[in-house]
């Protein structure tokens, strides 16, 4: 998806580095052999008075007196053949001031020696700094050119300039918006001079601003392909470096570059990695990145937009992007690409749909409508996952089932059917999920139930209920809110209504329902107590799906009162889905059944086996 090269985790992994651990292996054996031949001893240990008694029984031919140690050869005995070797020994010196007259008197040749052998201590030295050096060698290479300590000072081309990216609209659905907002970026870049001749500002910078996978890659891509102009590229997160000042070089050269080749675009993708508000963090602090920013706003500032080069960045996170940046003259024009439509899903499906081949049931339109929240990567993926399921079955063309299924993984991740559940573990799994889907068919404003299963899927989900929007939404009620809790606690409702006792396997929902109550209180002023009043939580993440939270600030005694809110919206909740579950206990228990014995359910098997659960008013809610 993201085509961002990854090039430092190849390098190294080649056959020439692994010669290199032969050759520290071959150099710590070659020292072990070189420390026995030199340090061994291969002389005999003897006591002092020993060797006096040998000396004076005239059996030492010849002795080195070193200043610890005397060393010495035997005479060889009469009967020895040629080939057997001396026999030497060693003793330790000790204070004999008559030891040179007695050598005399018996004589025997000898010498001094100074036992801080010069060869000895070279090598004992110089081979384990050897080894290290190898060591060390290996290990820079290992991490590849760039990496090593030598290198630092050097910025990594890591610029990636396309004279021609190959892409163009035609590329990207569903984004008429976006698009429409760049195509006069695209006018200015095909024809500066018009532009320039009326005098009129040239925006420099522009923010592409959404969620992941929404093609905010892309478009930009596709506008540089469009204007046919050279597409220079670079992400955030690339700047971001161990070393101060890399960065900032980059950003340097990356400029340079530009101007040299104008009119070109100049992309930074995740520019919020290195455009975070300077000193958001007093104690995180991080100098590298605060100069990469700080030379990035030089650099838009110093260069003069009339020759053509126009930047884009993208972003998901633009709330926590430098306020700098958006200032006049820099990204001072942000474009929203959001997340497609039911029509734009429709597109997107069908521009991917061209790529594989489809067979003649399939109805991307169905499709469409059963993926809301989809982003046009997702909807990548359910193509391609599906024709990789078509290819496993050995169809020769993509059916409604391979779709089906692809939704389901990208959704969920992929069945595990092979994971085997303890029955005990099955049938709570079964009244878990029918606990969610009939407490979603009992509440009048709830998404209706697509399709229940209790087959493993993905990593953790050991079951799960889809339940699907009948159009998009943008807005919630505070009803829609509050029965979207009771759908997420029904699961354990139902262990606890079923068991009397519950498990593990609420606690995502537990999670998102305890998450979500917190927010109808903090953000949306939806709580009967603290009313309409806010909590400033200062930088928001712009997304639903950031996950970033942000400190808030509010008093001890709000923080407290939050608290007993939000707990006291959940128990209600709970207690609601409780109350629904036995009203209906005997649909429940049908409900249950039939998935273990089907596994799955669909939302027309469904209907037959609910019956119509859906209460027109809703009565109960105001009595809670
Ligand atoms: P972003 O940069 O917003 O995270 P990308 O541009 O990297 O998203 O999109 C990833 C992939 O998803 C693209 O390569 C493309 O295959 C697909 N995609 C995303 N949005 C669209 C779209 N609007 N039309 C067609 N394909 C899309
Ligand atoms: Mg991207
Ligand atoms: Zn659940």
């Amino acid at each position: 998806m993201n085509s961002k090269p990854n090039g430092q985790f190849q390098r190294g992994v080649g056959p020439g580095s692994r010669f290199s651990l032969w050759y520290v292996l071959a150099a710590i054996g070659l020292m072990l052999v070189a420390q026995n031949a030199l340090f061994a001893r291969p002389f005999e240990q003897v006591s002092y008075s020993d060797f006096k008694a040998d000396l004076r029984a005239g059996r030492i031919a010849e002795v080195r007196i070193g200043t610890q140690v005397i060393r010495g050869t035997l005479h060889m005995p009469d009967d020895a053949s040629e080939m057997t070797p001396p026999l030497r020994f060693m003793t330790a010196r000790v204070e004999d001031p008559d030891l040179v007259k007695e050598l005399e008197a018996y004589e025997v040749k000898y010498t001094g020696q100074n036992d801080n052998n010069l060869l000895k201590t070279i090598l004992s030295w110089v081979l384990p700094l050897g080894l290290l050096f190898l060591l060390w060698s290996f290990l820079a290479r290992r991490l590849g050119p760039g990496q090593g300590v030598m290198n630092f000072g050097k910025s990594r081309a890591r610029i990636y300039a396309e004279r021609e990216t190959g892409n163009t609209f035609a590329d990207v659905a569903g984004a008429d918006e976006a698009k429409e907002e760049l195509q006069e970026i695209i006018d200015f870049l095909r024809n500066p001079q018009k532009y320039t001749n009326l005098g009129g500002r040239i925006p420099k910078g522009v923010l592409l601003v959404g969620p992941p996978g929404t093609g905010k890659t892309l478009l930009s891509r596709a506008v540089a392909g469009e204007a046919s102009v050279p597409f220079f590229s670079l992400s955030g997160s690339d700047f971001v470096e161990m070393f101060v000042g890399v960065g900032a070089a980059r950003v340097r050269d990356l400029f340079k570059q530009a101007q040299e080749k104008a009119p070109c675009i100049v992309f930074i993708d995740e520019l919020d990695a290195v455009g975070k508000a300077r000193g958001i963090n007093p104690i995180q602090q991080n100098d590298e990145r605060e100069q990469t920013l700080n030379q990035l706003l030089g650099e838009m500032d110093g260069f003069d937009p009339r020759k053509g080069v126009i930047i884009l960045g993208a972003t998901n996170r633009p709330e926590i992007l430098d306020p700098a940046l958006m200032r006049a003259g820099r990204f001072d024009r942000q474009v929203a690409v959001g997340r497609p439509d039911l029509q734009g899903r429709l597109d997107i499906l069908r521009l991917h749909g061209q790529k594989v081949r489809l067979a003649t049931d399939v109805d991307l339109q169905v499709i469409a409508a059963r993926t809301p929240g989809m982003v046009g990567s997702d909807l990548a993926s359910v193509i391609n996952e599906a024709a990789l399921l078509a290819a496993r079955y050995n169809r020769d063309a993509v059916t409604m089932d391979e779709l089906d299924k692809a939704i389901d993984r990208i959704m969920a991740g992929p069945e595990k059917k092979s994971r085997i559940m303890a029955p005990a573990e099955k049938q709570r799994v079964a009244y878990h999920e029918s606990g969610h889907a009939l407490v979603a068919e009992a509440l009048p404003s709830a998404d209706p139930v697509r399709k229940v299963t209790i087959i493993p899927h993905g990593v953790a989900a050991l079951g799960y209920t889809q339940q699907l929007p009948t159009q998009d939404r943008y807005l919630y009620t505070k009803d829609e809110l509050l029965d979207r809790i009771t759908v997420m606690l029904g699961g354990r409702a139902a262990e606890e209504v079923v068991f009397s006792d519950t498990s593990t396997g609420a606690q995502d929902d537990l999670q998102r329902a305890s998450e979500m109550a917190r927010r109808m209180v903090t953000e949306f002023g939806m709580s009967e107590h603290l009313g309409p009043y806010t909590v400033e939580r200062g930088r928001q993440p712009m997304f639903l799906d950031a996950g970033q939270q942000t400190p808030k600030s509010c008093s001890e005694a709000t923080a407290r009162r939050i608290d007993n809110e939000a707990r006291e919206m959940v128990e209600r909740m709970y207690d609601r889905a409780r109350r629904l579950l036995e009203t209906h206990r005997s649909k429940l228990e049908t409900l249950a059944q039939y998935l273990l014995k089907h596994e799955v359910i669909d939302q027309a098997t469904l209907a037959v086996v609910l019956g119509d659960l859906r209460p027109r008013a809703r009565p109960e809610l105001a009595n809670l």
